[in-house]
């Protein structure tokens, strides 16, 4: 079968250089690297497709995403032993969580090998990673028992609205909400927790599905997570009126469930966390808490600790970069060790100074983007 040729839309930029690291030479890998800015890296999402059957409009609309898209062939993807090895490689610099990621994570075929190979990896001193992925829900149902089987610890579902009309609108291929639920009640049924789901909010669009979502989770122990509709990708048509700030969210949330912040749960932590309130005003953790996901409005670059590896196996350091490292070069020359694949990511990492959403705000928010070059969330992963 003949590849086909990459179209004007595609973001996929040509690769970075790669840093020169010394070959054949002992590179002192001690201690762990921290990037430009002091942070560590403890945080790596491997997309593994750049498919997927929704059509989200926020982040692959239909019109780009059509028949004529050329996604990546087979040949460019990472296999599971590549991703596996480049895993081990990150988990000796410091990663401790891996989330897979896409397109939609579970269409890539026999995903449960490549789980329990992941599952297997320790860090140095020996302890399991934090092994979760993000799906949109639609296999879930099927797939949720062979994937604990497979060792994954949790998953996070995203889910933009409890209103078939809305949900099936935003998904665009008129997918019904009845099915995500089922998968949500499966990955429960199999133990995947704890559960969360991510519901990106668009002004004018499922704003009004806010309260019902978050009446309809309180109380489960599922923690539901607002999401700032962000100007990733180029392809979505981002404009701040569509932003629906999270502020505003908890406004609306306390008219009718009051809350209390609660501290984050470890640094790094995207979401800024809030717990149902009882009647004394206090956190009641039988009822649970939400979280708010504020990209646009309230950067949290300062310890961001994720680096995310794309479907063909190129390194992005900020989700909101153009261009990445191309490690699958590496990762197939059979002269490279693993030695210099890990002195290449320490050296990446140490160079990294993204602050994407942080140097935005500065400018103020709505200053933020337009069209530029910068990848499509499918392609790197959320
Ligand atoms: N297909 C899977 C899913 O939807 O869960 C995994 C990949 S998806 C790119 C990961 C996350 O990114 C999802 O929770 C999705 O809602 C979120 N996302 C995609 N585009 C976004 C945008 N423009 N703003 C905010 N979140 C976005
Ligand atoms: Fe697919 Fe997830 Fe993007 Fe929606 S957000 S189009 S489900 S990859
Ligand atoms: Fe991290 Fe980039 Fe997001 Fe800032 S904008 S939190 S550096 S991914």
């Amino acid at each position: 079968m003949s590849e086909r040729v990459i179209p004007l839309v595609d973001q996929r930029h040509p690769s970075l250089p790669l840093p020169a690291t010394v070959q054949g030479h002992s590179h002192d890998l001690n201690p762990l690297p921290l990037d430009g800015l002091r942070r560590p890296l403890t945080d790596l999402r491997i997309s593994v497709t750049d498919r997927c059957n929704f059509r989200c409009s926020y982040c692959m609309p239909k019109e780009i995403f059509d028949k004529d898209y050329a996604y990546l062939p087979h040949s460019h993807l990472l296999s599971f032993e590549e991703i596996t090895r480049i895993a081990t490689v990150f988990v000796g610099r410091g990663v401790r969580k891996i989330r897979l990621t896409g397109g939609e994570p579970l269409l890539r075929k026999n995903i449960e090998i490549l789980i329990k190979q992941l599952a297997a990896l320790r860090t140095p001193d020996g302890q399991p990673l934090d092994l979760t992925l993000t799906t949109n829900g639609s296999l879930l149902a099927r797939k949720a028992q062979s994937l604990k089987d497979a060792g994954l610890q949790r998953v996070t579902v995203s889910l933009d609205g409890l209103d078939d009309a809305v949900f099936r609108s935003m998904n665009d291929v008129d997918f019904p909400v009845a099915d995500v639920l089922a998968g949500i009640e499966a990955a429960r049924a199999a133990d995947l927790g704890p559960i969360k789901v991510n519901m990106v909010v668009k002004r004018g669009t499922n704003e009004h599905e806010i309260l019902p979502m978050a009446r309809h989770f309180r109380g489960t122990g599922i923690v539901l997570r607002f999401i700032e509709y962000m100007d990733v990708g180029a392809t979505n048509g981002w404009c701040m009126d569509e932003v629906l700030p999270s502020a505003e969210v908890i406004r609306l949330l306390q008219t009718e469930l009051p809350l209390v912040q609660l501290d984050p749960s470890a640094p790094g932590e995207t979401a800024e966390r809030w717990g149902y309130a009882n009647a004394q005003g206090e956190h009641d953790p039988s009822l649970g808490e939400v979280g708010v996901i504020s990209s646009v409005t309230q950067a949290f670059c300062g310890d961001c600790n994720r680096a995310r590896l794309s479907t063909e196996g190129r390194l992005y350091l900020c989700l909101f970069a153009s261009q990445g490292y191309d490690l699958r070069q590496l990762l197939r020359d059979p002269t490279q060790s693993d030695t210099t694949l890990a002195a290449t990511v320490d050296a990446i990492w140490r160079g990294r100074t993204d602050q994407y959403s942080r140097l935005r705000s500065l400018r103020g928010p709505d200053t933020a983007s337009g069209p530029g070059r910068r990848v499509e969330m499918s392609y790197i992963g959320g």
